[in-house]
């Protein structure tokens, strides 16, 4: 009988044939069964900076269904520190000149980049080419055109694609969506959501460099507020227009630093956002025909704080949200669950925010979108 290597495996498993595949080789089934991880997806992430070192190598240790097997870095220091903290065996160790070598490393199953925004695009079709299931981090790219290009190299080469969305996964955030499904406050009017920080560090940051962000406080937090009017519909707007302002343009140079949207929906509804790298803002408010439902903050971290017009406090237990959302793509994988952040759901936020530039440089002309339901996971 012939094997299933780890690479067979991750298209297998692309093609949704995995099932049959797992009944008809069990040396396969063996091999991972005696591996340590016993059936875990083995994740690299790419880009050791803050978020990787701070939020998704820890969450990684929380994981059931992934763990953290490899690294890919340009900085040689952080590869003895990082192979020492998270026991990480010296062949599972890249650079990104040697990164695409790491097609022939079994141990690898997801390549996770977490580079500034405009390497997106390079990293995920390169890891697509080499066999492996990617996680793109968030914004997806700088232009739409990058999000079709991962999209394609992802199908063309059957690996599966999710978008780092970790409040996708957040049960806080699943509530609210099941109470715009079930309308459990009526229908929703009103949406208002805000996502900002102020941004005081080093002027030359890559946030702040167009060429590595494509953009800034619509690029960096946008996207949130983008996922929450639309998570809080449960619809995909049919417009938008938008504002930019502008009070330090000393500091923020080349990137957008507040910007406001109004989106309209086929149902009627309306939704107001803000965001802002000059303006704290992490909330979520839905005004409905009969009570609101709030999310404050709506999209750090964690734990989230929810409250509703009938007196509710939303209480969930406390879990690390990168590690809901890793586990919840390896369960895609090796189970066929559903992908709670596709590529098409990155790709139609890159839609939206590039039609909410087009408006900003036509004085706010609305813009029409025609979305249908691309990318609505409920
Ligand atoms: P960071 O600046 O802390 O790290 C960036 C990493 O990229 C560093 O390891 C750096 O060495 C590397 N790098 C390679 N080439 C570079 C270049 N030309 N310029 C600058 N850095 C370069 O950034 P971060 O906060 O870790 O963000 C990385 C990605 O993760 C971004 O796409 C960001 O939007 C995303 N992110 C997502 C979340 C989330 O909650 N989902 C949170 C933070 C960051």
């Amino acid at each position: 009988m012939k094997q299933l290597t780890r690479r067979s495996f991750n298209g297998l498993a692309g093609k949704g044939l995995l099932g049959s595949a797992l009944i008809a080789n069990m040396p396969l089934a063996n091999a991972l069964s005696t591996n340590k991880n016993d059936k875990k997806l083995g994740i690299a992430l790419v880009g050791l900076g803050s978020y990787s070192t701070y939020q998704l190598a820890p969450s990684l240790q929380e994981t059931a269904h992934c763990y953290l097997a490899g690294i890919v870095t340009g900085t040689k220091s952080k590869e003895a520190i990082w192979q020492e903290k998270y026991n990480i065996p010296k062949k599972n160790v890249y650079n990104y000149d040697n990164f695409d070598t790491i097609a022939d490393n079994d141990s690898i199953d997801i390549i996770y980049v977490v580079l500034p925004n405009s390497m997106h695009a390079d990293f995920c079709i390169r890891a697509a080419k080499a066999g492996k299931h990617v996680i793109c981090e968030k914004p997806m790219a700088i232009s739409v055109a990058e999000c079709d290009a991962i999209i394609n190299a992802c199908n063309e080469n059957n690996v599966k694609l999710a978008v780092g969305y970790r409040m996708q996964s957040d049960p806080y955030t699943n509530e609210v969506k099941k109470y715009v499904r079930e309308k459990t406050f009526g229908d929703v009017k009103f949406v208002s959501s805000d996502a900002g920080y102020i941004s005081k560090g080093n002027p030359d940051q890559w946030r702040l460099d167009k060429s590595l962000s494509g953009g800034g406080a619509l690029m960096n937090m946008g996207v949130y507020s983008i996922q929450t009017s639309i998570y809080g519909t449960g619809q995909n707007p049919i417009a938008v227009s938008a504002q930019e302002f502008s009070t330090r343009p000393e500091y923020f140079k080349d990137t957008d630093e507040t910007i406001t949207a109004q989106f309209k929906f086929a149902n009627g509804a309306v939704a107001h956002m803000m965001t802002s790298h000059n303006s704290n803002g992490n909330r979520l408010k839905c005004h409905c025909s009969k009570g609101w439902f709030e999310l404050d903050p709506a999209h750090s971290y964690g734990p989230i704080s929810g409250t509703t017009s009938n007196g509710d406090i939303l209480k969930f237990p406390h879990k690390k949200q990168q590690a809901l959302q890793m586990d919840d793509f390896a369960k895609h994988i090796l189970m066929g669950t559903k992908n709670v952040a596709p590529g098409e759901m990155g790709k139609r936020d890159m839609i939206i925010v590039e039609a909410i530039y087009k408006s900003i440089d036509e004085g706010g002309k609305e813009q029409l979108l025609s979305l249908g339901n691309m990318g609505i996971v409920s």
